[in-house]
């Protein structure tokens, strides 16, 4: 169980502010914040690249935690500047050929699906959408329906930016692996809040970042990809970290996943990553998950009962993202009207997850999604504060 007075201990942002935007960017630990500009400062001190020397441990260190973290091998990590980085660099290395099928979730980010459709007239390939079930996640059974010969690629969203949907990424899984399809999964807002191990899941892809729910500083991100597909890929970029000139005309890519990273990066921020994964670790994947899932499933009992307001989350399992309208207020007039109480919400547009917000009719929610340092305390004056803007 997570110790909360101990984690908002650790938790200095917790003194100023109701954060409740964690699928935005969370707060950062004491640790986290101290080895990262602790970095910076010792930049300052003795040089950038003496400064990473002394470091290689620690940033080492960032990908034996993240491997630990997703049940892989540290050779199956890349750490890259963000999550979307690390989703197009693995996908737009997949070779693909005119009239090969994508398969797809309703619930996919913006940034995914315009690489879709770049690809598509591109390659000639198609896009298509698997339906949703009726709870409103992803149709198992559809997809099933759609596979053929031509199917080169699975490619969904475990948890959406805009609500507390939970994608049945292991039955995905299970199907893409007895095709022998490729699977990329999107698990930017779930590493971190709930436990993602790729055994389980059999993707064969997986992006995230590390401000979200894993609570280390902006500017970082994590790619898996298994071993075995690594050879079916061809990274866009080569520069000489992810391969080596070794004759004039010659070079050799590097063994592991690394090979999609570049040269430069910012060891600060991998430093504090490292930290921040461990500190996941430590806290325990299942034990943070029942805790932002209790606060999630309290914050949406609490606010069904304000009068005017609507929650909007689907699916069969509910994360800690949950998302809402109030009837007669615009989405951003209540981000405005919280900030100014320094409660920290985000508003989620259609354009960001086109489709499903297409599908259900909405064009603006609030998001307010919880991590495990939120107090209960936190909520009840959250929904407060909301009551008093309705009346
Ligand atoms: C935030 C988010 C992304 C993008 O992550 P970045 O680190 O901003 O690139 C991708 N997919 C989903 C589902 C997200 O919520």
């Amino acid at each position: 169980m997570i110790d909360l007075a101990r984690a908002r201990e650790l938790t200095p942002g917790t003194a100023n502010t109701v954060h409740l935007n964690n699928a935005g960017a969370s707060l950062p630990s004491t640790p986290v914040l101290e080895a990262t500009v602790g970095h910076l400062r010792l930049e300052g001190e003795i040089g950038g690249y003496e400064a990473a020397a002394r470091a290689a441990e620690r940033v080492e260190a960032a990908y034996g935690s993240a491997a630990r973290l997703l049940n892989c091998s540290p050779d199956e990590i890349a750490i890259v500047d963000s999550a979307t980085r690390a989703w197009d660099l693995a996908f737009y290395a997949i070779p693909f050929r005119p009239g090969d099928r994508i398969l797809t979730s309703k619930a996919e980010y913006a940034s995914n699906f315009i690489a879709y459709l770049q690809v598509a007239r591109r390659h000639g390939v198609s896009v298509e959408v698997v339906p949703n079930d009726g709870l409103g996640q992803l149709s198992v059974d559809a997809l099933r329906a759609m596979m053929d010969e031509r199917v080169r690629l699975i490619s969904v969203t475990h948890i959406p930016t805009n609500g507390g949907l939970v994608n049945p990424a292991a039955e995905i899984g299970k199907i893409a692996a007895e095709a022998g399809v490729l699977y990329l999964l999107d698990a930017c807002q779930s590493v971190g809040q709930i436990p993602v191990d790729v055994e389980q899941i059999r993707c064969d892809i997986l992006s995230t970042t590390g401000r979200k729910y894993l609570r280390a500083p902006r500017g970082t991100g994590l790619l898996y990809v298994r071993r075995s597909v690594l050879d079916q890929l061809d990274p866009p970029f080569l520069d000489l970290r992810s391969a080596r000139w070794t004759a004039p005309d010659r070079f050799e890519i590097q063994p592991g996943a690394r090979r999609f990273e570049n040269w430069e990066y910012g060891v600060a921020g991998r430093v504090g990553l490292a930290t921040a994964i461990e500190e996941t670790l430590a806290w325990g994947p299942e034990d943070i998950r029942d805790r932002v899932y209790l606060l999630g499933d309290t914050l949406r009992e609490r606010l069904a009962a304000i009068p005017g307001c609507t929650v909007r989350d689907v699916g069969a399992e509910r994360c800690g993202i949950v998302t809402f309208t109030l009837d007669g207020v615009a989405a951003e007039t209540i981000k405005e009207y919280l900030a100014e109480r320094r409660i920290n919400v985000s508003v989620s547009r259609a354009p960001s997850t086109l489709l499903d917000m297409t599908d259900r009719d909405i064009s603006e929610l609030v998001r307010a999604s919880v991590h495990y340092y939120n107090s209960e305390e936190e909520l009840a004056r959250f929904c407060e504060e909301l009551t008093r803007l309705r009346t």
